[in-house]
C-alpha cells in the first residue's frame, strides 16, 4: 500500500479537512487531590470508544455509503469513499 496522503474535499463546502467522531467514550485521568480543592489532572485516557462517523471538519457533512445510505465508520471504507468522491489530482 502506498503511503500517499489522500486528499479529502468536502462535496458540500469544499473544505479539505476531515474529522473522525467517536462515541461511547469513557474518559479518565489521573488526579491529585489537594486540601484546598485545587485538583490537578494528569493526561487524559480514552477508553472504550467507537467510531461513529467521519465528517467534514467545517460543515459536518457525514461520509455515507451511497449504496446503503449508512454512515461510514471503517477505515477501509473511508479510503474507498475518498478515492471515489475526491479528485486526487
Ligand atoms: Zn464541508
Amino acid at each position: 500500500m502506498s503511503e500517499e496522503l489522500l486528499k479529502f474535499v468536502c462535496p458540500s463546502c469544499k473544505h479539505t479537512k476531515l474529522e473522525c467522531v467517536e462515541t461511547n467514550a469513557i474518559i479518565s485521568y489521573e488526579v491529585e487531590v489537594y486540601e484546598n480543592e485545587c485538583f490537578e489532572y494528569g493526561e487524559t485516557i480514552i477508553e472504550d470508544s467507537e467510531i461513529d462517523c467521519f465528517q467534514c471538519l467545517n460543515c459536518g457533512y457525514v461520509l455515507k455509503n451511497k449504496e446503503f445510505n449508512v454512515k461510514i465508520n471503517e477505515n477501509k471504507e473511508v479510503i474507498k469513499w475518498i478515492k471515489e468522491n475526491c479528485s486526487q489530482l
